[in-house]
């Protein structure tokens, strides 16, 4: 059963996936031949994706059927009670309101871009992380108990603390669009009280993770280069942090674009 940081990494990696949870949640009901799951997963990956289930210790494969082991079962039942439980916190969240812009200082990736500060009250804190289906593109964050969301080359972080970052925005008008785009689309939530529903993922293509690379073809992550190291990246080979080039201010941006992007596959 999971319990070492390694074994956690191999839990979380399997559930960031929506196929997998998908497979995971079908499996809540007893258990089910490979054929029933092929019909609604696909032929052509469920190996892939029983196999890194099976590795992370959430199911049990046996003679074409597929069940969830002791431990996936306890996993989803403890997810199932967090989600209800937090479903509660939700009907009791006030609308946002965005409090005047504070900060606006160039980004150290761009410097004809801006990196803009502003406040969300009351802070969202315990809902803060309920509302990563809201956005196609976001993470949240538990360390740091932040939500990072990527539209196109702006990347937005809500902190629980009502602490607001938004980084690459043209001007000041631009960064109002974002936040006032940003409070509606919560408050529509809030409006509705119930948390919104988890959804799929949008997929990474290999060539977005290209184009945040630093594209220097260095060779230090050991790589003939950044479209080999990209592709190792989809295939969950490497790690990101194999690149040090991304460690530099001037890629703090990709770096924060990449480790949204990474979490999707
Ligand atoms: S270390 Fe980074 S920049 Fe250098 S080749 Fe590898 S991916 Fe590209």
């Amino acid at each position: 059963m999971p319990g070492n940081p390694n074994e956690t990494k191999l839990v979380n990696f399997a559930m960031a996936n929506g196929t997998r949870r998908k497979i995971i949640n079908f499996l809540a009901n007893g258990y089910r031949s490979t054929g029933e799951l092929e019909k609604i997963i696909g032929t052509t990956t469920l190996d892939f994706h029983l196999n890194i289930l099976q590795q992370a210790g959430l199911i049990e494969l046996e003679e074409g059927t597929v069940k969830l082991s002791e431990y996936g079962r306890k996993f989803l039942k403890n997810k199932t009670g967090k989600s209800e439980e937090k479903n509660a916190d939700f009907s009791q969240a006030k609308p946002v309101e965005i409090a005047e812009i504070r900060q606006l200082s160039p980004c150290i990736a761009d410097l004809s871009r801006l990196r803009v500060s502003a406040n969300m009250l009351p802070p969202l804190g315990g809902i803060l992380k309920l509302l990563e289906p809201l956005f196609p593109r976001s993470n949240y964050l538990d360390r740091k108990d932040s939500l990072i969301i990527q539209k196109g080359e702006i990347i937005t972080t809500i902190y629980g603390s009502g602490k607001i970052s938004i980084r690459m925005i043209k001007n000041e008008d631009e960064a109002k669009e974002v936040l006032e785009s940003l409070k509606s689309t919560i408050n529509e939530a809030i409006a509705k009280g119930v948390a919104p529903t988890p959804r799929e993922k949008v997929r990474v293509e290999l060539m977005e993770i290209y184009k945040y690379l630093p594209q220097t073809n260095c060779g230090k992550c050991s790589e003939q280069g950044c479209y080999s190291f990209a592709i190792k990246l989809m295939a969950r080979q490497v790690t990101l942090d194999r690149c040090t080039l991304l460690k530099e201010p001037q890629y703090a941006n990709n770096q924060e674009h990449l480790q949204i992007l990474t979490s999707y596959i």
